[in-house]
């Protein structure tokens, strides 16, 4: 059985990292996703990685950081809805359980990072948890709730029953925790700075998708709102990753998304944590 769960630490701070569900995107799903190439470039991108475009995958990686007295969960994967619905498969091959869950952190509202906060009967599957998000992504969350997003109108309720902190985009959330602005992806997109005793950890939420753009960080899939501040988001938060050597997270890069960028030429390269077996 492959992993499901990885446990590090960043200083004094517990670090999981639990594996919601991987899809399978494949080629024809990367040409549905990017439209700013064509099929060659992909597969000499994919090449360039050692992969076929066929092997494309997108995986949910999702973040518990246990922080003094909080655990810190960082968004819920999709709850199966159609991808997903590990995650407390996952929490409990790790020993962790739903209840130990004293704070969720959003980085952004799309429905694979929050549909896995309620269960089928509309509870909330961390019972004991408060929630934070940007005040400019709950902005942007509403305005899709009352368009094509309806349905995710419970969650944004139960939220507001158990607790919700709208926060600045570069604020900081716990001692060891701060916002980073990501904007682009949605408008209020956040990243995660953890740092203790010196040693950090940049969780960069979706401002990247797919190993293939660590070379071309020019490519967008459809889901980036507005790819005018995407690219320029993507470009400094690789730089900032790669000049401070910096271990980073990426929530849909192959499980546990966690590595190192380097610069390269041209863009960036992306090595993998190693994991051992
Ligand atoms: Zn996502």
């Amino acid at each position: 059985m492959s992993a499901t769960n990885y446990a590090f630490k960043v200083g004094q701070i517990a670090c999981t990292v639990l594996l919601d569900g991987v899809s399978l995107v494949g080629r024809a799903g990367i040409l549905k996703r990017f439209p700013d190439a064509a099929e060659a470039d992909y597969s000499r991108a994919y090449a360039d990685l050692g992969l076929s475009l066929d092997e494309a995958v997108s995986s949910f990686n999702i973040l518990v950081a246990r922080i003094g007295a909080e655990t810190v969960l960082v968004d819920s994967g999709e709850g199966g809805r159609p991808h997903g619905g590990h995650l407390l498969k996952s929490m409990r091959q790790a020993g962790l359980d739903p209840e130990i869950i004293t704070r969720v952190v959003l980085t952004h509202s799309h429905g694979d990072h929050v549909l896995g906060l309620l269960s089928d009967e509309h509870d909330p599957v961390f019972p004991n948890a408060t929630y934070v998000i940007s005040r400019d992504e709950m902005t942007f969350w509403l305005s899709r709730i009352d368009g094509s997003a309806a349905d995710q109108r419970p969650i944004v309720a139960m939220l507001e029953r158990q607790g919700l902190r709208l926060i600045e985009m570069d604020e900081p959330i716990l001692p060891g925790m701060t916002a980073v602005p990501l904007p682009g992806h949605t408008p209020g997109q956040i990243g995660l700075w953890i740092e203790s005793d010196g040693e950090k950890l940049l969780h960069l939420a979706d401002m990247l998708h797919n190993p293939m753009q660590f070379a071309h960080p020019e490519w967008s899939p459809t889901y980036d709102v507005d790819t005018r501040v995407s690219v320029p988001t993507r470009r400094a938060a690789l730089e900032r990753a790669a000049d401070a050597h910096l271990l980073a997270l990426f929530y849909h890069l192959p499980f546990p998304g966690l590595g190192r960028v380097r610069r390269a030429e041209p863009g960036f390269t992306w090595a993998p944590l190693a994991l051992s077996a």
